[in-house]
């Protein structure tokens, strides 16, 4: 190991058999050829500054930019969300200056939406989204609309998007009720996990739907292709995505028509999102060094008798003091992603990924 000169660097991973530290800024090293580079050795030596020499397993998980010791993002799910429950939730995560992934439905009727949640065809919740847009959220995609929309409607969603939002979607993920979703139900697995997915769900999911189906009505594969970059997937239990699922964003050969997946950690109401980010959860956050991308509906409780839930707010208040990279979905796939190359999936990590989300999945419902 070479020497490091000019002072031992407090709380850094020195990986064997590596040869080269690489300086980061704030006087921090990264082991590696590059700044910000993954550390994936065998085992690590860490200098801790109370602990001392420690030996450790190897990390998962890169050095964040910025010297942060770990990330968190949202993505939100569009459903139920309206102008009036969804701006106070976005003022609160302005003000705490945590920057995230707002999904929407470019079309549908407002008279229609009013059980379903705000579209962009209301004009008011379309200015503030670009508000949002402007102060640094991302805006996704949830699908053209609520319901199932063929190839040509899909089409004109995208296109619709690209106009208010002035480049098309980078993230998006299936919204369970359209038929046009893309290697959904049966489809997100493969092999004996496809076979048990269908006994568990009674087959009630087996070929519904048809979104990477050529020649079908509902195709629109081609379109996710050349458009969008980030499809979610898996959600799992863990507040630590990237530790369930370390090689993300990854492309799968058997999904051709994705060109990167993504994980999510499942926040999917109030109450559960509130169960993720408990104090003990962030601590093993931070600890670890990970990335949490949670999933969840910011219509689903999180504003209501015109109050911000109180235990979400001091929740995200503790996270927020914390030394986090807090910033777009896309933005830290982008990042692991600069990382990893583009990671394709082997057979094995496939199938370690799903066995383990629907081992998740009888505990935690349809995700
Ligand atoms: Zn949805």
């Amino acid at each position: 190991m070479e020497s490091m000169g000019g002072g031992l660097p407090q709380s850094h991973p020195i990986c064997l058999p590596q040869n080269a530290l690489t300086p980061l800024s704030g006087g921090r090293f990264s082991c590696g050829p590059a700044p910000n580079s993954w550390v994936g050795f065998l085992c690590c030596v860490h200098y801790d500054e109370k602990k001392g020499w420690v030996l450790r397993m190897r990390s998962q998980y890169p050095v964040w930019p910025d010297n942060k010791r770990f990330a968190f993002t949202i993505f939100d799910d569009t459903d139920l969300g309206t102008l009036a429950n969804l701006r106070p939730v976005y003022s609160f995560l302005r003000d705490l200056g945590i920057l995230t992934t707002k999904s929407v439905w470019p079309l549908g009727a407002v008279a229609e939406s009013a059980e379903y949640g705000d579209t962009c065809e209301n004009p008011e919740y379309l200015a503030w989204l670009k508000e949002l847009q402007a102060e640094g959220f991302e805006i996704a995609l949830h699908n053209a609309s609520f319901k199932t929309s063929k190839r040509a409607r899909t089409a004109q969603g995208l296109e619709v998007f690209k106009e208010h939002f002035s480049s098309w979607p980078k993230t998006m993920v299936n919204h369970a009720a359209c038929r046009e979703n893309i290697y959904w139900g049966a489809n997100r697995v493969t092999g004996s996990r496809r076979v048990l997915y269908n006994l568990l769900t009674w087959r009630k999911q087996d070929n519904i739907f048809r979104g990477h189906l050529q020649d079908d009505p509902l195709f629109w594969g081609d379109y996710c292709k050349k458009y969008i970059q980030y499809v979610r997937n898996f959600v799992f239990a863990d507040i630590n995505t990237l530790k369930v699922c370390p090689f993300m964003p990854y492309h799968d050969p058997e999904k051709p028509f994705v060109n990167y997946w993504f994980c999510s950690s499942d926040g999917k109401n109030v109450e559960q999102f509130n169960r993720v980010i408990v104090e003990r959860n962030q601590a093993k956050l931070e600890k670890e060094g990970g990335l949490c991308i949670m999933y969840t509906h910011f219509g689903k409780g999180f504003f209501a008798g015109g109050r911000l839930n109180s235990k979400f707010e001091k929740l995200m208040r503790l996270l927020a003091s914390k030394n986090g990279w807090f910033v777009p979905v896309s933005t830290v796939l982008d990042f692991l992603r600069s990382q990893n190359g583009g990671h394709r999936i082997t057979g094995a990590e496939r199938a370690q990924l799903e066995w383990r989300w629907l081992c998740d999945k009888l505990f935690l419902g349809p995700t």
